[in-house]
């Protein structure tokens, strides 16, 4: 193998600042560039939507603190600069700002930025998206005691923001264009038991619809309603940073598409984290995982093999959301399956499985840590189940591990 003297790093978040790390943990001696956007180093995502909405004095989470990049493990980070360009001859990479540097192996962990509404200028209401530190302190700011709050999209970002809204006083309203809450990766029962919870806590739903428009003082919505609003937050789902990848002539609409080693079709060329279009086993076709834990552990994977070592990736998807006493977890594909519930759905504690083919592919579970821990590990092997024994809360699920 030729030596590969500099790896350049596209995207600082997650999968970018992770990726660097590992190339060192794995031994890499040569030049390693991070390059990202934001103005920050790589730093936590999950608490924009969690602690930092929740409170104002919660400190940002970096991955490590910004001098470790240099001092400890010889790391170039640049923050603050896009890049905008590729050049797959020349094996180099642009920034807006006008440098050029030059790659043996290049990672893209661009990210996703979210989808936006265009109508929303005549809105009198201050509009908000999240994805970033600065989108989280400004939302943050904006939460005080009955402040009209109109949420569009009731997906993970416009509930855990509705929770926080809720809890600063706040009158919300969640503007969801399917018929129920987290349609994308949540079976209908487990839709009804957020629905409630919220409502319980005085947040109000408008399902079937969507925004049309902003008003002097709000929205109007797809059935005529007008809705006041002071805050419009807009969390109706994220679209892949790959515009890049085109110049190394990489179809990227749906995301960087990538084999089980995070290589893309470009020569030298990998990418990890939720811009990358990967193959999912328990999905049985290729998606994009738009979770922290995909972030990480893809993204050490894919470091490792841009340095020789050669494993294929295969977590199957976990993501967990917190809103108010629940804690939910959900793993692998819960969509197009049957759907067994262990415990008993109307209470505070439950799970459900997803069965296809006597194969388990997915998991939920709400406040049923433990549950979770074993259905992550039988749906990464795609055990074989039997639906008494998931039924059953006396089963213990070690013993499914043990026989798969
Ligand atoms: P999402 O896909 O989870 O939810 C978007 C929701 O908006 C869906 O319910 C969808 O039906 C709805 N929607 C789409 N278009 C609409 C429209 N025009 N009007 C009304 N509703 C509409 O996406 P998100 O909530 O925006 O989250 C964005 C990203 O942030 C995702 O990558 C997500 O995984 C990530 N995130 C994750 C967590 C977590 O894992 N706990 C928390 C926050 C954010």
């Amino acid at each position: 193998m030729p030596t590969i003297g500099k790896i350049v790093i596209a995207g600082a978040g997650q999968a970018g600042g992770r990726a660097a790390e590992a190339l060192r943990s794995a031994g890499f001696r040569g030049a390693i560039t991070v390059i990202g956007e934001e103005n920050h180093p790589p730093y936590e995502r999950p608490q924009l939507s969690k602690e930092l909405l929740a409170t104002l004095d919660t400190p940002v989470s970096y991955l490590k603190p910004a001098r470790d990049w240099s001092d400890v493990l010889d790391v170039t980070m640049i923050t603050g600069a896009a890049v905008v360009a590729c050049d797959a001859g020349r094996q180099t990479v642009a920034t807006g700002d006008g440098r050029i540097f030059d790659y043996d192996r290049l990672l893209l962990a661009t990210g996703t930025q979210p989808r936006r509404i265009n109508t929303l200028g005549g809105t009198g209401a201050r509009v908000h998206y999240l994805r970033n530190i600065e989108d989280a302190m400004q939302l943050r700011q904006s939460f005080h005691r009955q402040a009209r709050v109109v949420i569009v999209g009731g997906g993970v970002i416009g509930l855990e923001a509705a929770c926080a809204a809720a809890k600063h006083g706040c009158d919300v309203t969640v503007v969801e264009s399917q018929q129920r809450l987290l349609a994308r990766a949540f079976p209908g029962l487990v839709s009804e038991v957020v629905e409630a919870r919220h409502r319980s806590h005085g947040v109000r739903f408008a399902f079937g619809v969507t925004v049309v428009e902003g008003t002097a003082d709000g929205v109007r919505l797809t059935d005529g309603t007008a809705l006041k609003a002071d805050i419009i937050l807009v969390g109706i789902g994220v679209d892949p940073s790959s515009a890049v990848a085109r110049d190394l002539g990489l179809s990227a609409d749906a995301g960087i598409e990538v084999d089980g080693f995070g290589r893309t079709a470009a020569p030298n060329v990998f990418s990890a984290g939720d811009v990358s279009l990967q193959w999912s086993k328990c999905h049985d076709r290729a998606i994009r995982v738009e979770t922290w834990a995909n972030a990480q552990n893809q993204a050490i994977c894919v470091a490792g093999n841009m340095i020789g070592t050669g494993r294929e990736y295969g977590d199957p998807p976990w993501f967990w959301s917190d809103q108010y006493d629940l804690n939910i977890q959900v793993v692998g594909d819960m969509l197009n399956a049957d759907h067994i519930v262990r415990g008993d759905a109307g209470s505070d504690r439950f799970s459900v499985a997803a069965m296809r083919g006597g194969e388990i592919v997915g998991a939920i579970s709400i406040n049923a840590a433990k549950d979770m821990a074993m259905f992550r590990r039988l749906v990464a092997r795609q055990s074989r189940l039997n639906r008494s024994d998931i039924e059953s809360t006396a089963y213990d699920l070690r013993k499914a591990l043990i026989i798969n």
